[in-house]
């Protein structure tokens, strides 16, 4: 037994080496991504099934790794996030995120709202206001179609400070939207003091919505919650027409999923609002 042991001491470890090594490089492959261009944002579309039309994007990062292809967040975000290099990554998502929305604004018939993500460290940074003032100025967007999502663990690692900083956000005429709604330390109290526009209603709740009567009654609350705030409400992560059909009962009306469409490279966004 003791020699077990330590087989499979030295085979966890070697694995940990193996974890640790792959993250250094990533890490190292991560600081020059920018320089090099290979961070490339997708956009998907959001939405309003009852008008049958596309009411905004939600930029999603994406990594053209010269060698491991095509990254979704899920590869690197953690690694940004721990290396802090999430901070001027997140800046260069939100001003492209802003100019690419500012072009659709002026060739659409009508004008798409733009949602950015934002990690923790992002919100917690001290310089937000500015990099999304920047943002604004260098793309000419109206900040009325710029909403950022924020998730609840973001929001609590510093409630003192939270509400200062919402409201200063609100400030710039932007919109603040909670990402993952329901899947955090949700509080309602701060729904009651913070300046949120919009609940995004998260994916797991919505994926078995039509079979199980408990993520049915938790995607009911939080709809109605939304509408009860004057809040606006996305259901996230949709994708077939019988969780569509089950949303729509239940007053739902934007919708963000495959069902409706992937997140897709500019190109083909640029051909779809045509
Ligand atoms: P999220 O903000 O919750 O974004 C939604 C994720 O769900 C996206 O994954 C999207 O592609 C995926 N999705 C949308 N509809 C469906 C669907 O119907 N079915 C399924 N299976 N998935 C769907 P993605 O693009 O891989 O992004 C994952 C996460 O990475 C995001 O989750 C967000 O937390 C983070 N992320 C993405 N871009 C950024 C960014 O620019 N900055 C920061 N800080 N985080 C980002
Ligand atoms: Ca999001
Ligand atoms: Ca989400
Ligand atoms: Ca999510």
């Amino acid at each position: 037994a003791k020699e077990n042991g330590r087989n499979n001491y030295q085979f966890f470890s070697e694995e940990l080496n193996v974890y640790h090594k792959n993250r250094l490089s990533i890490e190292n492959d991560l600081r020059s991504a920018i320089l090099n261009d290979e961070l490339v944002i997708y956009y998907q579309p959001q939405f309003n099934a009852e008008l049958n039309e596309i009411i905004g994007f939600e930029a999603l990062l994406r990594w053209e790794h010269p060698i491991k292809g095509l990254l979704s967040p899920d590869q690197f975000i953690n690694i940004a996030e721990a290396s802090g290099l999430i901070v001027p990554i997140g800046a260069w998502v939100l001003e492209q995120a802003c100019k690419q929305a500012y072009e659709w604004s002026q060739r659409g018939t009508k004008p798409y709202r733009m949602a950015v993500n934002l990690s923790a460290l992002q919100f917690n940074h001290k310089n937000l206001s500015e990099q999304v003032l920047h943002a604004l100025e260098v793309s000419g967007l109206n900040p009325s179609l710029l909403e950022l999502e924020i998730t609840e663990s973001a929001i609590i690692q510093n409630i003192n400070e939270t509400l200062a900083l919402l409201v200063s956000l609100k400030g710039l005429g932007i919109n603040l939207a909670i990402d993952d709604f329901g899947t955090g330390y949700s509080s309602l109290s701060y729904l009651k003091n913070f300046p949120i526009d919009t609940l995004k209603v998260d994916k797991s709740f919505i994926d078995e919505i039509v079979t199980n009567k408990k993520d049915a009654a938790i995607a009911q609350t939080i709809l109605q919650l939304a509408d009860n705030l004057g809040l606006l409400s996305v259901a996230e992560g949709v994708e077939t027409k019988e969780q569509v059909a089950g949303l729509t009962e239940m007053g739902c009306t934007q919708f963000q999923g495959f069902y409706f469409s992937k997140p897709l490279p500019v190109e083909l966004v640029d051909m779809l609002i045509d």
